[in-house]
């Protein structure tokens, strides 16, 4: 058996750190169920996955302990799978991923917790929304029965110096207390998903309640 302690003590680091209120998301794409079974037991109460078919695989063996949260780019095709496995989604970006979510939710009678993804840094290549078009896809949102819109995740740039992350966290924030204000009826907004392993100390410094880390808890990728 591979020691996996050094998940353990990594996480046990993390959950040392941040601060009261920030939840710790352990992305876990490319992980084995083994791996991430070692951070639940070190204390990770939410695993974020990116693949449908990988997240299965681990929910078989870990089960209801802790909650699944969807935080990749969900294709319709993968929706009605996702919505048996996943707790909530991050990666909202559009009425007809919403719409699709909510159809397959009623089927299976679930009430599905979701967060607008927001292309803070507008950049093509990204999927999420644009800032000026979260609120319409927020008053969108709430009019689906089986949805709980419940706030807002973003990625920012991904490599490089984290300070070059921060004018898109505090957009996102901005965004976030906004949205908040609006009051909107069935919404709850209360998780801003932002900072990753190279950003989540400016993240946390912006605003966020949550951070999604990976390589901090499991070492790089292959
Ligand atoms: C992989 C991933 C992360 C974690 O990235 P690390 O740099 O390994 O911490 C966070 N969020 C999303 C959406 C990811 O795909």
């Amino acid at each position: 058996m591979e020691n996996l302690d050094y998940i353990k003590e990594n996480v046990r680091q993390l959950l040392q750190e941040l601060p009261p209120g920030v939840e710790l998301v352990a992305a876990a794409k490319q992980q084995t169920p083994e791996k991430i079974l070692a951070a639940v037991e070190a204390g990770v109460k939410i695993i974020g996955e990116n693949y449908v078919q990988e997240a299965v695989a681990a929910f078989q063996i870990i089960g209801h302990r802790v909650s699944w949260s969807y935080i990749g780019h969900l294709q319709k095709n993968k929706v009605k799978k996702a919505v048996e496995v996943f707790d909530q989604i991050e990666t909202v970006d559009s009425v007809e991923l919403a719409e699709e979510i909510n159809k397959r939710c009623q089927v299976i009678g679930k009430i599905m917790p979701v967060l607008i993804e927001v292309n803070s840094g507008r950049e093509q290549q990204k999927f999420g929304v644009f800032p000026e078009k979260v609120e319409e896809l927020a008053r969108a949102i709430i009019q689906f029965p089986n949805l709980k819109l419940s706030g807002l995740m973003t990625m920012g740039p991904f490599e490089g110096n984290p300070e070059e992350a921060r004018p898109y966290f505090r957009e996102t924030k901005r965004i976030f207390d906004y949205l908040r204000g609006l009051n909107l009826p069935g919404a709850e907004i209360k998780i801003l998903s932002m900072g990753m392993t190279n950003s989540y100390r400016v993240a946390i410094e912006e605003g966020a309640s949550r951070v999604r880390i990976g390589t901090k808890i499991f070492g790089p990728r292959l």
